[in-house]
């Protein structure tokens, strides 16, 4: 199954798609992440994407849409894939139909993350990230068995640059109007299924659940 999740930043896109993708057997590409690891790892990617990362800043879209369509036409992505955090704009979201077309697959759903931005400030400014593995926590909603700690690696825990306080409420401001024309755009292709994602962890995960196999 192909779907995208749409949500403003801290809806928890990321930490539904990490075990949804497990359980489909299919992967979680994260358009965040992949930014993340060409950063860290210095290449010609990350040297473009750092100051819009570091700033909140959308990463231009020539850049963004190339490396989607590189990434999607591996072979892991046959039987599916859960794409997060692209498209951010229309123009990414013509470029994904376009995208898809010359690949011969079809996206069967977007799944849109709904929640107040009070909700989403309080996640991401709680929220810590593995910097081994990638693992999300959260100091107080989700917390590790030990602080500072991931459960899954023994990695150190770290606060993203970006989820400090000014950063995030940049972020929103960023992603507010263009993650509702999002909305619109997809309600259109009638491929929309809104979720509650102010709702404990598990309750957002049984609505997903029903929403990935509802028609
Ligand atoms: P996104 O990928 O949409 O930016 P994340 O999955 O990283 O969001 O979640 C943001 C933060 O909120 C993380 O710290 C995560 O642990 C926490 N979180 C995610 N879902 C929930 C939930 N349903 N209730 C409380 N906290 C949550
Ligand atoms: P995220 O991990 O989804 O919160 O994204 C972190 C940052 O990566 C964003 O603030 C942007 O700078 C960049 N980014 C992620 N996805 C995209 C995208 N689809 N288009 C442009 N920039 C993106």
């Amino acid at each position: 199954m192909n779907i995208v999740f749409l949500g403003l930043p801290g809806t928890g896109k990321g930490t539904q798609a990490e075990e949804l993708s497990r359980e489909l057997n299919i992967p979680h590409i994260a358009t965040g992440d992949i930014f993340r690891q060409a950063i860290s790892r210095g290449t010609e990617l990350g040297k473009k994407a750092k100051n819009y990362l570091d700033s909140g800043e959308l990463v231009p879209d020539e850049v963004t849409c190339g490396m989607v369509k590189e990434r999607l036409a591996e072979g892991d992505t046959k039987s599916g894939f859960i794409l997060d955090g692209f498209p951010r704009n229309i123009a990414q979201a013509e470029a994904l139909d376009k995208i898809m077309e010359e690949l011969g697959k079809k996206l069967e759903k977007v799944i849109f993350f709904s929640a107040p931005e009070e909700v989403l400030t309080q996640r991401l400014s709680g929220r810590r990230v593995c910097s081994e593995c990638g693992a999300t926590y959260h100091i107080e909603f989700n917390p590790p068995s030990s602080e500072g700690i991931c459960d899954r690696c023994g990695g150190k825990l770290i606060q993203r640059e970006d989820d400090r306080e000014e950063t995030v409420i940049h972020r929103l401001k960023v992603n507010r109007d263009k993650t509702q024309q999002l909305v619109d755009y997809y309600d259109k292709q009638g491929k929309i299924v809104t979720i509650n994602a102010d709702k404990s962890l598990e309750q957002v995960r049984k609505q997903l659940k029903e929403a990935v196999v509802s028609q």
